[in-house]
């Protein structure tokens, strides 16, 4: 029924019941999942997790935050990894303005080396962007890279649809059933359903009405159901086009 295009239980805050969760998810409709590396260490975990479990596939690169300590050895490594039969995709990488976690300089560097890596694999890539919308955008546009996500979206309906027409989907998760979220709202409502992943962002953004709790994909079903009302159409309709529309990006 559903799938979930980013989550990350490889955090320490599944660590107390990370197998049992997992074990649960598929029969609470949960398809599949990517969980999304965001440094080294949870990159290699992603990869340990998709062994483990059939429906889970991983994603591997390093984050904004952690920008500041990778090396080039660190780009070897991604690339090896990426050759793994269930690494769908680069990332999460891209910019973050608005903790900073790294100096700006050193985020813009490692974006555009990983940029590069996805073109060099071929893989799709999964964008992280916070404050940063328009840097963000010019960067991945001048690297070339026409195939990915831009997850936990919160840019404009205009930029949503210039991304679109470069080649990417647009992530949708929790913040959508958020009271302040008219922005978002609006997005979702300029795009097609056929441009829109939907995700959870575990153990993050829970939404409404678990908002506040830890997150986990058993909820993608509030997010779902926000967007069947906002497209007029049943949850059901909304779970197989989004899952369909992540197949598409990730399996093809
Ligand atoms: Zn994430």
């Amino acid at each position: 029924m559903y799938f979930e295009s980013h989550a990350h239980y490889d955090d320490g805050r599944f660590d107390k019941d990370r197998e049992e969760i997992l074990n649960l998810l598929p029969s609470c409709g949960i398809d599949y999942v990517i969980n999304v590396g965001c440094d080294m260490e949870s990159s290699r975990k992603s990869i340990e997790m998709a062994e483990k479990y059939d429906y889970v596939y991983a994603a591997v690169g390093v984050h904004p935050h952690d920008a500041e300590n990778m090396k080039e050895s660190d780009l070897d490594e991604l690339r090896q990894m990426s050759s793994h039969k269930k690494v769908v995709a680069i990332g999460e990488i891209g910019l973050d303005y608005y903790y900073d976690n790294s100096p700006r300089d050193v985020q813009r560097y490692w974006f555009k080396r990983q940029l590069e890596l996805v073109k060099e694999v071929n893989k799709p890539v999964i964008i992280h962007s916070r404050e940063a919308s328009k840097e963000t955008f010019d960067i991945i546009k001048e690297s070339g890279v026409r195939k990915g996500v831009i997850h936990c979206y919160s840019g404009s309906a205009q930029m949503a649809k210039d991304y679109i027409n470069m080649g990417f989907y647009i992530g949708i998760g929790g913040v959508i059933t958020f009271s302040n979220a008219k922005k978002l709202v609006e997005v979702a409502e300029t795009i097609q359903l056929e441009q829109i992943l939907i995700e959870t962002d575990s153990p993050y953004l829970s939404p409404i009405p678990n908002r506040g709790k830890r997150n986990d994909s058993r909820n993608l079903q509030f997010v779902v159901k926000k967007l069947a009302k906002i497209k007029d159409l049943t949850p059901e309709k909304v779970a197989n086009i989004t899952k369909l529309n992540a197949k598409q990006l990730f399996f093809k």
